[in-house]
Protein backbone atom coordinates (compact mmCIF):
# COMPACT_ATOMS: atom_id res chain seq x y z
CA UNK A 1 0.00 0.00 0.00
CA UNK A 2 1.03 3.21 -0.85
CA UNK A 3 1.94 6.11 1.74
CA UNK A 4 -0.74 7.56 1.65
CA UNK A 5 -3.74 4.36 1.30
CA UNK A 6 -6.75 6.01 3.41
CA UNK A 7 -7.91 3.00 5.26
CA UNK A 8 -11.30 2.40 7.08
CA UNK A 9 -12.40 5.01 9.14
CA UNK A 10 -11.03 5.45 13.04
CA UNK A 11 -14.79 5.14 13.89
CA UNK A 12 -13.63 1.05 15.13
CA UNK A 13 -11.65 2.43 17.61
CA UNK A 14 -14.96 4.76 19.40
CA UNK A 15 -16.59 1.14 18.98
CA UNK A 16 -14.01 -1.43 19.87
CA UNK A 17 -11.41 0.43 21.61
CA UNK A 18 -10.11 -1.58 24.35
CA UNK A 19 -7.13 0.77 25.83
CA UNK A 20 -5.26 3.95 25.12
CA UNK A 21 -1.72 4.00 25.89
CA UNK A 22 0.22 7.68 26.32
CA UNK A 23 3.44 7.74 26.03
CA UNK A 24 4.85 11.48 28.07
CA UNK A 25 8.04 13.43 27.79
CA UNK A 26 8.95 11.42 24.30
CA UNK A 27 10.58 14.60 22.59
CA UNK A 28 12.90 16.84 24.50
CA UNK A 29 11.77 20.06 23.68
CA UNK A 30 8.72 19.37 25.58
CA UNK A 31 10.01 17.27 28.42
CA UNK A 32 12.29 20.74 28.64
CA UNK A 33 9.20 23.60 28.25
CA UNK A 34 7.50 21.49 31.00
CA UNK A 35 10.70 21.42 33.35
CA UNK A 36 10.94 17.43 32.68
CA UNK A 37 14.08 15.72 32.33
CA UNK A 38 14.57 13.44 29.34
CA UNK A 39 13.45 10.01 30.38
CA UNK A 40 15.91 6.77 30.05
CA UNK A 41 12.99 4.57 29.08
CA UNK A 42 9.93 5.37 28.11
CA UNK A 43 7.05 5.95 30.66
CA UNK A 44 3.44 5.74 29.98
CA UNK A 45 -0.06 6.05 31.78
CA UNK A 46 -4.17 5.15 30.83
CA UNK A 47 -6.87 7.65 29.25
CA UNK A 48 -10.22 5.42 29.41
CA UNK A 49 -11.69 4.77 26.14
CA UNK A 50 -14.92 6.91 26.55
CA UNK A 51 -12.43 9.69 26.36
CA UNK A 52 -12.46 9.58 22.37
CA UNK A 53 -14.54 11.94 20.62
CA UNK A 54 -14.80 12.07 16.25
CA UNK A 55 -15.62 15.18 14.08
CA UNK A 56 -18.78 16.31 14.94
CA UNK A 57 -18.69 16.47 18.86
CA UNK A 58 -16.88 19.11 20.71
CA UNK A 59 -14.24 19.39 23.56
CA UNK A 60 -15.59 20.03 26.86
CA UNK A 61 -13.43 21.90 29.19
CA UNK A 62 -14.72 20.34 32.61
CA UNK A 63 -15.52 22.64 35.58
CA UNK A 64 -12.07 22.08 37.49
CA UNK A 65 -11.01 25.78 37.18
CA UNK A 66 -7.41 24.21 35.78
CA UNK A 67 -6.18 25.20 32.37
CA UNK A 68 -6.43 22.34 30.31
CA UNK A 69 -3.71 22.48 27.46
CA UNK A 70 -3.71 20.76 23.78
CA UNK A 71 -1.22 18.18 23.23
CA UNK A 72 -0.95 17.31 19.13
CA UNK A 73 0.36 13.48 19.34
CA UNK A 74 0.26 10.74 16.39
CA UNK A 75 -1.68 7.83 17.23
CA UNK A 76 -0.71 3.98 16.45
CA UNK A 77 -2.99 2.01 15.92
CA UNK A 78 -2.92 -2.09 17.15
CA UNK A 79 -4.77 -4.46 14.83
CA UNK A 80 -3.02 -7.62 16.07
CA UNK A 81 -2.27 -9.62 19.28
CA UNK A 82 1.17 -9.33 21.18
CA UNK A 83 2.93 -9.70 24.51
CA UNK A 84 6.47 -9.49 24.72
CA UNK A 85 7.16 -8.58 21.16
CA UNK A 86 10.48 -7.55 20.05
CA UNK A 87 11.39 -4.86 18.28
CA UNK A 88 12.16 -6.34 15.15
CA UNK A 89 8.69 -7.65 14.82
CA UNK A 90 6.63 -4.79 16.64
CA UNK A 91 6.22 -2.92 13.40
CA UNK A 92 3.59 -6.55 12.63
CA UNK A 93 1.04 -5.64 15.13
CA UNK A 94 0.59 -1.65 13.35
CA UNK A 95 -2.72 -1.52 11.75
CA UNK A 96 -2.45 1.76 10.69
CA UNK A 97 -1.76 5.66 12.51
CA UNK A 98 -4.76 8.67 13.68
CA UNK A 99 -4.27 11.85 14.74
CA UNK A 100 -4.92 12.73 18.24
CA UNK A 101 -4.90 14.98 20.72
CA UNK A 102 -3.90 13.93 24.40
CA UNK A 103 -5.59 17.18 26.12
CA UNK A 104 -4.81 17.92 29.85
CA UNK A 105 -5.30 19.92 32.83
CA UNK A 106 -2.09 20.62 33.36
CA UNK A 107 -3.13 22.56 36.92
CA UNK A 108 -5.00 19.41 37.91
CA UNK A 109 -1.95 16.95 36.46
CA UNK A 110 0.92 19.44 38.61
CA UNK A 111 -1.24 18.82 42.15
CA UNK A 112 -1.20 15.03 41.17
CA UNK A 113 2.23 15.07 40.52
CA UNK A 114 3.26 16.41 43.95
CA UNK A 115 0.37 14.31 45.73
CA UNK A 116 2.10 11.17 44.34
CA UNK A 117 -1.73 10.34 42.30
CA UNK A 118 -1.73 8.81 38.54
CA UNK A 119 -1.77 11.63 35.87
CA UNK A 120 -4.90 9.67 34.52
CA UNK A 121 -7.35 12.37 36.90
CA UNK A 122 -6.03 15.20 34.88
CA UNK A 123 -5.83 13.31 31.04
CA UNK A 124 -9.05 11.08 31.20
CA UNK A 125 -11.45 13.26 31.28
CA UNK A 126 -14.51 12.91 28.50
CA UNK A 127 -13.66 14.39 25.20
CA UNK A 128 -9.84 14.43 26.00
CA UNK A 129 -8.83 12.12 23.64
CA UNK A 130 -10.18 13.39 20.42
CA UNK A 131 -8.64 11.65 17.01
CA UNK A 132 -8.77 11.85 13.32
CA UNK A 133 -11.91 10.61 11.15
CA UNK A 134 -9.26 9.38 8.77
CA UNK A 135 -6.91 6.63 9.21
CA UNK A 136 -3.23 5.96 6.95
CA UNK A 137 -1.35 2.47 6.75
CA UNK A 138 1.78 4.54 7.03
CA UNK A 139 3.63 7.54 7.39
CA UNK A 140 6.58 8.97 5.96
CA UNK A 141 9.72 9.06 8.66
CA UNK A 142 9.70 12.82 7.68
CA UNK A 143 6.47 14.02 8.54
CA UNK A 144 5.83 16.95 11.13
CA UNK A 145 2.91 16.99 13.75
CA UNK A 146 1.74 20.48 13.75
CA UNK A 147 -1.59 22.22 15.77
CA UNK A 148 -3.38 25.56 15.60
CA UNK A 149 -5.55 27.38 17.69
CA UNK A 150 -7.69 30.08 16.54
CA UNK A 151 -5.43 29.72 13.34
CA UNK A 152 -2.40 30.90 15.65
CA UNK A 153 0.58 27.68 15.25
CA UNK A 154 1.19 26.72 18.77
CA UNK A 155 3.32 23.03 17.88
CA UNK A 156 5.20 22.45 14.68
CA UNK A 157 7.48 19.28 14.96
CA UNK A 158 8.87 16.21 13.12
CA UNK A 159 7.79 12.79 14.49
CA UNK A 160 11.60 11.70 13.50
CA UNK A 161 12.48 14.25 16.77
CA UNK A 162 10.81 10.79 18.83
CA UNK A 163 13.08 9.96 21.60
CA UNK A 164 12.05 6.41 21.62
CA UNK A 165 10.75 5.60 18.26
CA UNK A 166 7.52 3.45 17.90
CA UNK A 167 9.16 -0.26 17.67
CA UNK A 168 10.66 0.15 20.70
CA UNK A 169 7.59 1.35 22.22
CA UNK A 170 5.65 -1.18 21.13
CA UNK A 171 8.07 -3.83 22.23
CA UNK A 172 8.17 -1.98 26.01
CA UNK A 173 4.54 -1.84 26.42
CA UNK A 174 3.88 -5.22 25.20
CA UNK A 175 6.46 -6.38 27.50
CA UNK A 176 4.21 -4.93 31.05
CA UNK A 177 0.55 -5.28 28.86
CA UNK A 178 -0.33 -7.67 25.90
CA UNK A 179 -1.37 -5.30 23.45
CA UNK A 180 -4.83 -5.77 21.24
CA UNK A 181 -6.46 -5.14 18.37
CA UNK A 182 -8.15 -1.79 18.28
CA UNK A 183 -5.32 -0.68 21.41
CA UNK A 184 -4.16 2.79 20.15
CA UNK A 185 -0.56 4.20 21.49
CA UNK A 186 -0.17 7.98 21.87
CA UNK A 187 3.35 8.73 21.00
CA UNK A 188 3.85 12.12 22.36
CA UNK A 189 3.97 15.98 21.78
CA UNK A 190 6.33 18.28 20.08
CA UNK A 191 6.79 21.60 22.45
CA UNK A 192 4.18 24.34 21.94
CA UNK A 193 1.97 22.69 24.17
CA UNK A 194 -0.48 25.67 25.72
CA UNK A 195 -3.79 26.58 27.05
CA UNK A 196 -7.37 26.19 25.67
CA UNK A 197 -10.00 27.84 26.77
CA UNK A 198 -14.51 27.36 25.35
CA UNK A 199 -15.02 29.30 22.18
CA UNK A 200 -11.54 28.50 20.68
CA UNK A 201 -11.39 26.00 17.69
CA UNK A 202 -8.04 23.83 17.42
CA UNK A 203 -6.67 21.73 14.33
CA UNK A 204 -4.38 19.35 13.80
CA UNK A 205 -2.21 17.50 11.16
CA UNK A 206 0.42 15.37 10.16
CA UNK A 207 1.71 16.53 7.07
CA UNK A 208 -1.31 16.56 4.61
CA UNK A 209 -2.04 12.94 5.67
CA UNK A 210 -4.21 13.41 8.98
CA UNK A 211 -6.16 16.01 9.99
CA UNK A 212 -8.77 17.13 13.00
CA UNK A 213 -10.72 20.22 13.97
CA UNK A 214 -12.55 20.59 16.83
CA UNK A 215 -14.62 23.27 18.86
CA UNK A 216 -13.77 23.57 22.46
CA UNK A 217 -16.92 24.55 24.72
CA UNK A 218 -17.75 24.66 28.34
CA UNK A 219 -18.96 21.27 29.75
CA UNK A 220 -22.48 21.27 30.23
CA UNK A 221 -23.39 23.76 27.36
MG1 LIG B 1 0.82 13.55 25.83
Amino acid sequence: MSSSTVLSSSQQLLSHGKKIVCIGRNYAEHAKELGNAVPKEPFFFLKPTTSYIRSGSKIEIPNTGGSVHHEIELGVVIGARGKDVTESDAMQLVRGYVLALDLTDRTLQGEAKKAGKPWTIAKGFDTFCPISDNMVSSIPPTARLWCKVNGEMRQDGPISDMIFPIPKLISFISGIMTLEENDLILTGTPSGVGPIVPGDVIEGGLDDLLQLKFDVTAKGN
